[in-house]
């Protein structure tokens, strides 16, 4: 397993028993009895650096990260099938399990008070991504830990979300900034943040981020948008904008955004 996933450029994965697992979509479970689930991390963090100044989250810089596991599940569950000589079901995002918990379970990284996986090599720039199968292992589920709790997060959050009991997601301004109509107050709030779209705030100010690892994997260093203009935006036509995260709204939000935070930085 451990080639497989190295030849894709992964190192961090585990395998946990499914009994271990907290399943949150029973629906998308497949009909055979899974005893294991193979949880994997995908490291997105890129060398570029924005030159432009708007806020927009590193995670919606980089191709849209469905499309990448859809690449590699096509590639992976035949591998695995064909290796272990059973099904092998892949899920991210749209998952049968809570996928933060099973990396957690697995020993992939700690629970920040910001609600984020961070993993020892690659901090929070990670997507999750999980194999179901009914391969049985002996492994046990490790103890969840938690962050170093130093409270920066919770310091630097504009929407003051975090607390000492974890996040409040109401508050969290980054699906603010995602919402396709504001109110008034509502906007100055995000451009007072000087969000464009999501947010990294708690991301970059924490300390067990600080070494987090560049990603090896070229879909998403190749394709990080370092100088986004609201040009750049209007003149995508609907396939390339499809493949970014932003796409989930259509381009009057993320424009909407960004012209407000022209018009403040005008000021
Ligand atoms: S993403 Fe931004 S608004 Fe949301 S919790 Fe983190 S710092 Fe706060
Ligand atoms: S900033 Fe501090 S409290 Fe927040 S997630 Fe990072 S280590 Fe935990």
């Amino acid at each position: 397993m451990k080639k497989i996933f190295k030849n894709k450029n992964i190192t961090e994965y585990a395998v946990i028993p499914f009994d271990e697992a907290l399943v949150i979509n029973p629906r998308l479970l497949p009909e055979e009895k899974i005893n294991s689930i193979v949880v994997f991390l995908v490291p997105y963090k890129s060398t570029n650096i924005p030159k432009d100044n708007y806020g927009i989250s590193a995670y919606a810089r980089v191709k849209d990260y469905h499309g990448y596991m859809k690449m590699l599940f096509a590639e992976l569950v035949p591998e695995l099938s064909e290796k272990f000589g059973v099904n092998f079901y892949g899920f991210a995002d749209h998952s049968p399990v809570n996928e933060k918990l099973c990396a957690a379970y697995g020993g992939l990284g700690v629970i920040g008070k910001n609600s984020l996986l961070i993993n020892e090599k690659y901090g929070s720039f990670v997507f999750i991504g999980v194999f179901l199968s009914p391969l049985k292992t002996e492994n046990k589920a490790k103890e969840i830990i938690s962050c170093i709790n130093c409270g920066k997060c919770a310091e630097h959050c504009p929407g003051k979300a975090i607390t000492t009991n974890g996040i409040t997601a109401e508050k969290c301004l980054s699906g603010l900034s995602q919402k396709k109509r504001l109110t008034e107050e509502e906007q100055q709030i995000v451009t007072y943040a000087g969000l464009c779209w999501g947010c990294d705030i708690c991301q970059n100010v924490c300390p067990m981020n600080e070494k987090a690892l560049f990603s090896p994997i070229d879909y998403f260093t190749d394709t990080y948008l370092d100088n986004v203009s609201t040009e750049l935006i209007e003149s995508m036509d609907d396939e390339e904008y499809s493949k970014y995260a932003f796409s989930w709204r259509k381009k009057e939000v993320i424009l909407r955004n960004m012209h407000s935070a022209d018009l403040k930085n005008k000021k």
